[in-house]
């Protein structure tokens, strides 16, 4: 366990120099405060965990405080946002504070979100308010408790700093972990402003970090592309099982590493709704949850242009071409496991589209289907929840076929059914009321509910006692929540 002055920088990052970014000092919040932090991820650091509460912690991750290693740096990228190419993005409102080594040789990019301003701010004021500063943190643990590759956040520091928005909110910083903050934009920044030799540094430093054994291929580069292609399928096919809705996914937020990445109005799904929406400002339903998924082509389509100085044309369309059926294969791979089963028969896709159809029609809510579904045996399962569907002859035809294939599946226990279903069906979701809740009992200065609602969504899948108020459907006034667009 480690204090916090015995974190060990290599900043590889900054050492690719002003082409790459820039070097700015945070600008520190009035009185920092800790609102919340995550053991886990200060486990990844190596941290003791009861370092969080020392003044020194805040007064770090609050922006008054430095390592003397760290080097504090905006990095510049572009990106295609909503459909169109903005030439110049960048960090506007964080600060790599540099790469640190843990003790099993692990590297971990800490990055201090809502830091202030940076050459790249353009009209913004580089400030991160509360609540999104919470929704991110909530976010990051309780996908990465999910299984869903994501970044990681440290801790949210609170403060007395105003900042506006649609009104007069609090400034917050959110320290988040990854092993690289390299997003699509940052190969669309040089592939567009025409730095071949710079784009070739930025290639051969992903390269070498974070796809070594790419290294050992006959083409390096494109090895290394196929390996962003499959991990980019898998994370989108988890978004798509769980129901989680990212809600801006333009280039400069997809990660170079296929994690989950820069966290604005997302939600995961209450009601299964294949059509949701969870960013009110866009209008054309470009980033709806179905459209997730050839979105996640479309990026990859718009990365591999930036690449193709390196790879020619005809390898980058035949490894974009693994997209779609490596998508469909972990998708269904998952979605059988939801549903019980250990084996995979061809028709299972038919099964799982029509149950998705049942519950769109009806509103069913998706998390919560699907545990109870585990409860019991299927035949006691269905009969217990048919009452969730309007149209009951649909379900009934349904549950006929989910039976029928159940006992095709094999003999098992209900003991080892539930124990296996319960293992992928999360009980405890972030839902967006509950983080409305936890949101407006932090903004009056009570941090409890932040807290206990992280630490519920650490063990998803694990029933906690007296924890019942969390594995509910939304009320009334939290089921379609407009989340405010502004961060
Ligand atoms: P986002 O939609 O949060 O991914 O941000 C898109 C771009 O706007 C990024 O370059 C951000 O750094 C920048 N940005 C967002 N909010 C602010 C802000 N309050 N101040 C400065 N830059 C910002
Ligand atoms: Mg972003």
């Amino acid at each position: 366990m480690k204090a916090l002055d015995e974190l060990t920088f290599d900043n590889r990052f900054a050492r690719l120099g002003d082409a790459f970014s820039t070097q700015v000092l945070p600008e520190p919040l009035d009185e920092p405060r800790l609102v919340v932090a995550s053991k886990a991820a200060m486990a990844l650091l190596d941290l003791d965990p009861a370092v969080a509460e020392t003044p020194v912690f805040a007064e770090l991750f609050g922006g008054h405080k430095l390592w003397a290693e760290a080097e504090p740096r905006a990095m510049v990228y572009s990106g295609h946002q909503f459909g169109g190419y903005t030439p110049q993005l960048g960090d506007g409102r964080g600060l790599l504070l540099g790469e640190v080594y843990n003790e099993a040789g692990e590297h971990w990019d800490l990055h201090l979100k809502g830091a202030g301003m940076t050459p790249y701010s353009r009209m913004g004021d580089g400030r991160a308010v509360l609540r999104s500063s919470i929704r991110e943190f909530l976010a990051s643990e309780a996908l990465h408790a999910l299984g869903i590759p994501t970044s990681r956040a440290l801790c949210v520091i609170g403060s007395n700093t105003p900042v506006w928005r649609e009104k007069q909110e609090r400034g917050a910083m959110v320290l988040r972990l990854a092993h690289s903050h390299i997003r699509f934009g940052h190969f669309e920044y040089f592939y567009y402003t025409k730095k071949p030799e710079q784009q070739a540094e930025l290639a051969e430093h992903v390269l070498n970090l974070h796809y070594p054994e790419c290294r050992e291929r006959p083409e390096p580069y494109l090895a290394m592309f196929r390996e962003i292609v499959e991990r980019n399928a898998e994370m989108i096919a988890k978004w798509q099982a769980y129901g989680f809705c990212h809600g801006v996914m333009n280039t400069d937020n997809m990660s170079i590493l296929g994690i989950t990445f820069d966290f604005g109005p997302f939600a995961f799904l209450d009601d299964f709704d294949a059509h949701f929406l969870c960013n009110h400002s866009d209008h054309e339903g470009r980033y709806s949850f179905s459209n997730q998924v050839p979105i996640g082509q479309w990026n990859l389509s718009a990365l591999a242009q930036a690449l193709t100085p390196f790879i020619s044309v005809d390898a980058l369309k035949e490894a974009l071409g693994l997209y779609l059926p490596l998508y469909q294969a972990h998708y269904l791979d998952l979605m059988r496991r939801r549903l019980g089963l250990t084996t995979a028969e061809e028709d299972d896709q038919t099964l799982v589209e029509g149950l998705l159809k049942l519950m769109q029609n009806s509103g069913v809510d998706y998390t919560l289907f699907l545990r109870r579904l585990g409860d019991e045996s299927a035949a006691l399962a269905v009969t217990r929840l048919r009452d969730d569907f309007v149209d009951l002859a649909g379900f009934d035809a349904w549950a006929e076929q989910y039976k029928a294939r159940v006992a095709r599946d094999g003999d098992d226990t209900q003991e080892q059914r539930r124990e296996r279903m319960h293992a992928v069906n999360p009980l405890y979701i972030l839902r967006n009321y509950l983080a409305q809740n936890a949101i407006a009992a932090a903004e009056s200065g009570d941090y409890s509910e932040v807290r206990r609602l992280h630490e519920v969504l650490t063990r998803p899948f694990e029933e906690q006692a007296g924890m019942e108020q969390y594995a509910q459907r939304p009320p009334d006034w939290g089921k379609h929540l407009e989340i405010s667009c502004s961060s």
